[in-house]
Parts: C-alpha cells; sequence; structure tokens
C-alpha cells in the first residue's frame, strides 16, 4: 500500500501536457493559456483626467481658497474620445472631461465641484495637490509588460485583460479528452429498468461531472459486465482518449477482471493499492503514454480517489500551472472517531464564521453512502495515524469550489 504522497508523485510524473490549439478570445472562457501575453501598447495611452473638471498649471492656483478664489480663463474642452488641440498658458484653463487626455501645459486637474464657471472664466476654489486627478500614461499595463503567463486560466478577469491589449485569437491548450466507463454485473443504467439485482450507475454520471469540472471533455462509453469479452471490448474503445477512468472490478473478488485485461493491452501497472480512504484498490498505469485509472466501484471511493488523483492529473494535462484544490485550517465543531492506517478524506460541510472556517463530517461515511458527498463541500483531511478529532481541534480540510455558508 503506496503513501498518497508517494503514488501522487508517480502519477503526476507519468503526465504529459496535451498540445494547444487557437480559439478566438471570446471562446476562451474556462480554457487554459498557452502562450504569454504581453502588451504593445501603454495603457492609458496619455495623461488622462480621472474627474470631470478644469485642466490647469497647479503653480496658478497654489494660494486658491473658498475665500480667495482664482479666476482663470477657459480656452477650451476636451471630451472623452477626443485630442486636446490647444495647450494651456498662463492664466488659462481648458475644461475636461472624465477619461480626456490632458492638454500640454498642464499638471493637474481640479474637480468640476471645487469650482465654478461664468461666461469664458472659471474660479477655482481649492488648491489641492499638484498632479491631482490625472492618471498617468501607462499606470495600467506599459509596453513590453506580461499581462498573463502560459498556464493561467481564463476567467473575466483575464479576458478583460486580454481584450483590453488587444488579444483577439488566443492560443489555449487542448482540452483532454476522456472515457469514462463503468464495470458491473449489477449495474442498470438510466434508461433500463432497476429490478431486484440490480443497481443504479451513478460513477459514470458523477465521474463525467467531475471530469468537466477538471476541464475535461468526458465521453461515457457505459457498462461493461464483469467478463473478459466484454471488459476487453470496452477497454479497446477506451484506449481512444487522453485518458481512461474505469470504475469497478480492480479489488481481488473472483470476477475482477480489470487488471487481466489492462495488462492484455500491454499496461505499465504502476501500482494498484494506496492508503486512502476511502479507495483502498486503486490501479494506476499507462497504455502507450495513456494515463489509466482503475478506480474501486463504490460511489464515494470512484469519486474521491477521482478528486485526489485523476483531477490533478487531468489539471496537469490541461497545462494549467495549479493543480491543487485550496486547503485551509478548520476548526472542528463535533467529535469524529476514525481508524487508523490511511489517510481519510472525511466528507465534510465547512462554513466561515468570525474569521475563521468551521467543520463537521456530512454524517455516515460509508463508501458506497453516495449522500456523503452530495452534502459535502469539502474534505477533512486526516492523516493515516489520527484515531478520533476533538471539538476545538484545527485539521486540514480541502475545500471542492462548492459554496460556503458566511456568517452565524
Ligand atoms: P467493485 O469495485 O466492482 O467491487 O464495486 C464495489 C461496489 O461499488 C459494489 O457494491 C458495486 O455495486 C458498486 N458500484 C460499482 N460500480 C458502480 C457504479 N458504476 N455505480 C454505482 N455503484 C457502483
Ligand atoms: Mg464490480
Amino acid at each position: 500500500m503506496r503513501p498518497i504522497e508517494e503514488a501522487l508523485k508517480v502519477v503526476l510524473e507519468s503526465i504529459r501536457v496535451l498540445g494547444t490549439e487557437r480559439v478566438p478570445l471570446q471562446d476562451s472562457d474556462g480554457r487554459i493559456l498557452a502562450e504569454d501575453i504581453y502588451s504593445r501598447i501603454y495603457l492609458p495611452p496619455w495623461d488622462n483626467s480621472a474627474m470631470d473638471g478644469y485642466a490647469l498649471k497647479w503653480e496658478e492656483i497654489r494660494e486658491a481658497s473658498q475665500d480667495r478664489p482664482v479666476r482663470l480663463r477657459i480656452t477650451d474642452e476636451v471630451r472623452a474620445g477626443a485630442m486636446p488641440s490647444k495647450s494651456v498658458h498662463s492664466g488659462e484653463a481648458i475644461r475636461i472631461m472624465t477619461g480626456a487626455p490632458v492638454p500640454e501645459g498642464t499638471d493637474t486637474v481640479v474637480r468640476v465641484e471645487d469650482t465654478k464657471s461664468e461666461g469664458d472664466g472659471v474660479s477655482i476654489f481649492r488648491s489641492g495637490k499638484k498632479g491631482e486627478n490625472i492618471r498617468k500614461k501607462g499606470e495600467n499595463v506599459r509596453r513590453g509588460d506580461t499581462v498573463l503567463k502560459t498556464g493561467t486560466s481564463i476567467g473575466p478577469g483575464q479576458l478583460g485583460a486580454m481584450a483590453m491589449v488587444g488579444k483577439s485569437i488566443v492560443t489555449v491548450y487542448r482540452r483532454p479528452t476522456v472515457m469514462v466507463m463503468s464495470t458491473g454485473d449489477e449495474l442498470a443504467d438510466l434508461d433500463e429498468e432497476i429490478t431486484e439485482n440490480k443497481i443504479p450507475n451513478s460513477n459514470s454520471y458523477a465521474v463525467a461531472s467531475q471530469v468537466i469540472e477538471a476541464g475535461g471533455i468526458p465521453h461515457i462509453l457505459g457498462i461493461a459486465r464483469d467478463t473478459r469479452e466484454s471488459l476487453r471490448e470496452k477497454i479497446g474503445q477506451g484506449l481512444a482518449g487522453d485518458m481512461l477512468l474505469v470504475s469497478g472490478g480492480v479489488s481481488a473478488g473472483e470476477y475482477d477482471f480489470v487488471k487481466d485485461i489492462l495488462k492484455e493491452y500491454g499496461i505499465d501497472m504502476k501500482f494498484w493499492s494506496v492508503g486512502i480512504k476511502p479507495g483502498h484498490p486503486l490501479a494506476f498505469g499507462l497504455v502507450g503514454g495513456r494515463p489509466i485509472f482503475g478506480l474501486p466501484g463504490n460511489p464515494v471511493s470512484t469519486m474521491v480517489t477521482f478528486e485526489v488523483f485523476a483531477r490533478p492529473a487531468l489539471l496537469k494535462m490541461g497545462g494549467h500551472s495549479s493543480i491543487f484544490r485550496p486547503l485551509v485550517d478548520a476548526v472542528v465543531e463535533e467529535e469524529f472517531h476514525d481508524r487508523p492506517g490511511r489517510t481519510h478524506f472525511v466528507r465534510a460541510v465547512v462554513r466561515y464564521k468570525e474569521g475563521r472556517y468551521l467543520v463537521r463530517s456530512t454524517g455516515t461515511q460509508g463508501s458506497g453512502v453516495l449522500m456523503s458527498m452530495a452534502y459535502a463541500n469539502s474534505f477533512m483531511v486526516l492523516p493515516p495515524d489520527k484515531e478520533k478529532v476533538l471539538p476545538g481541534e484545527v485539521v486540514k480540510v480541502q475545500l471542492l469550489g462548492r459554496p460556503v455558508e458566511y456568517g452565524s
């Protein structure tokens, strides 16, 4: 039985990053950047006004106050979208709108609230500070700056930044294609009737959703029966993708042929047993360089082992520079007993209250109790030697990207 950290290292070392493709900016949301993005421009391109007001030389108004305003002559107006056509000389000011370039000869903008205009003149009631209300050329980004780095996942902020520097076509990593298959004579799929000897196939759907969440494209291959022929056929189909996930049939039972058939396909088996709970019989290997996971069939085991091993593998394959979920410290709310020996991923609900995370388990933790996953937004990660946790104790909690309740 390999410790988790060691098994994860073996997995990640076997993963190669996929190739790239070019997509229009609008289609790059949720994808992973496969190029560094540079700016070819200065933004703002010129010093510009942060306020509606008057552009002037600060020297001329340094004595201005409510009682002794300074009067200047308005010689022009600049709006956003226009360029100034005049420069400012002694005794003059130019009316300016937010975002408009500041005219030559000016160093300060006084906001309109601190002025009063009459005819072609304006009274300035406040000196403020030299340079006030001017946004400097390049304060957002300068020519040659790196805007985003390879491996960044693209969301709203990144999309906006790329639009800002005029990037209309983006090089991103290809999304991994992941073949998802379930095994078991007892399984009935969604379109089948659940008779007394059948249980519903939930793994294919839960795992496909996990694949999407990890940036992959799942292909549900359906159910292979517990015969060599059926497994041979489905696993053969499963080798068409970038990764194959098989659930069930990897323990030591009489009809657990998955490992045998993978051997027929020439698998380079890296391990088949990891010290993780739930999910101890977990097989991992490569067929023709393609990673294959034999996930244990119990629904919670399948999902937990995917989270811990297949998810970071997929993220790496998809070019992500950051492949792990956030891990936070949380205060235990309820006593929880454990059997030592394996790292335990306890399905849990974490919430945020008065400056810290609080955590409790979702209840019964059997590896077949899928409801423990349905209610969870996190895992308490308990090390192999842990026998119990007590209220008030601080434990490590892995967040799952689900909503977290804030407040009381
Ligand atoms: P196995 O790993 O094949 O021994 O399966 C362990 C347990 O997980 C058995 O009780 C199976 O019925 C259950 N199981 C296996 N595959 C699935 C699946 N696709 N959906 C739901 N439960 C499953
Ligand atoms: Mg089975």
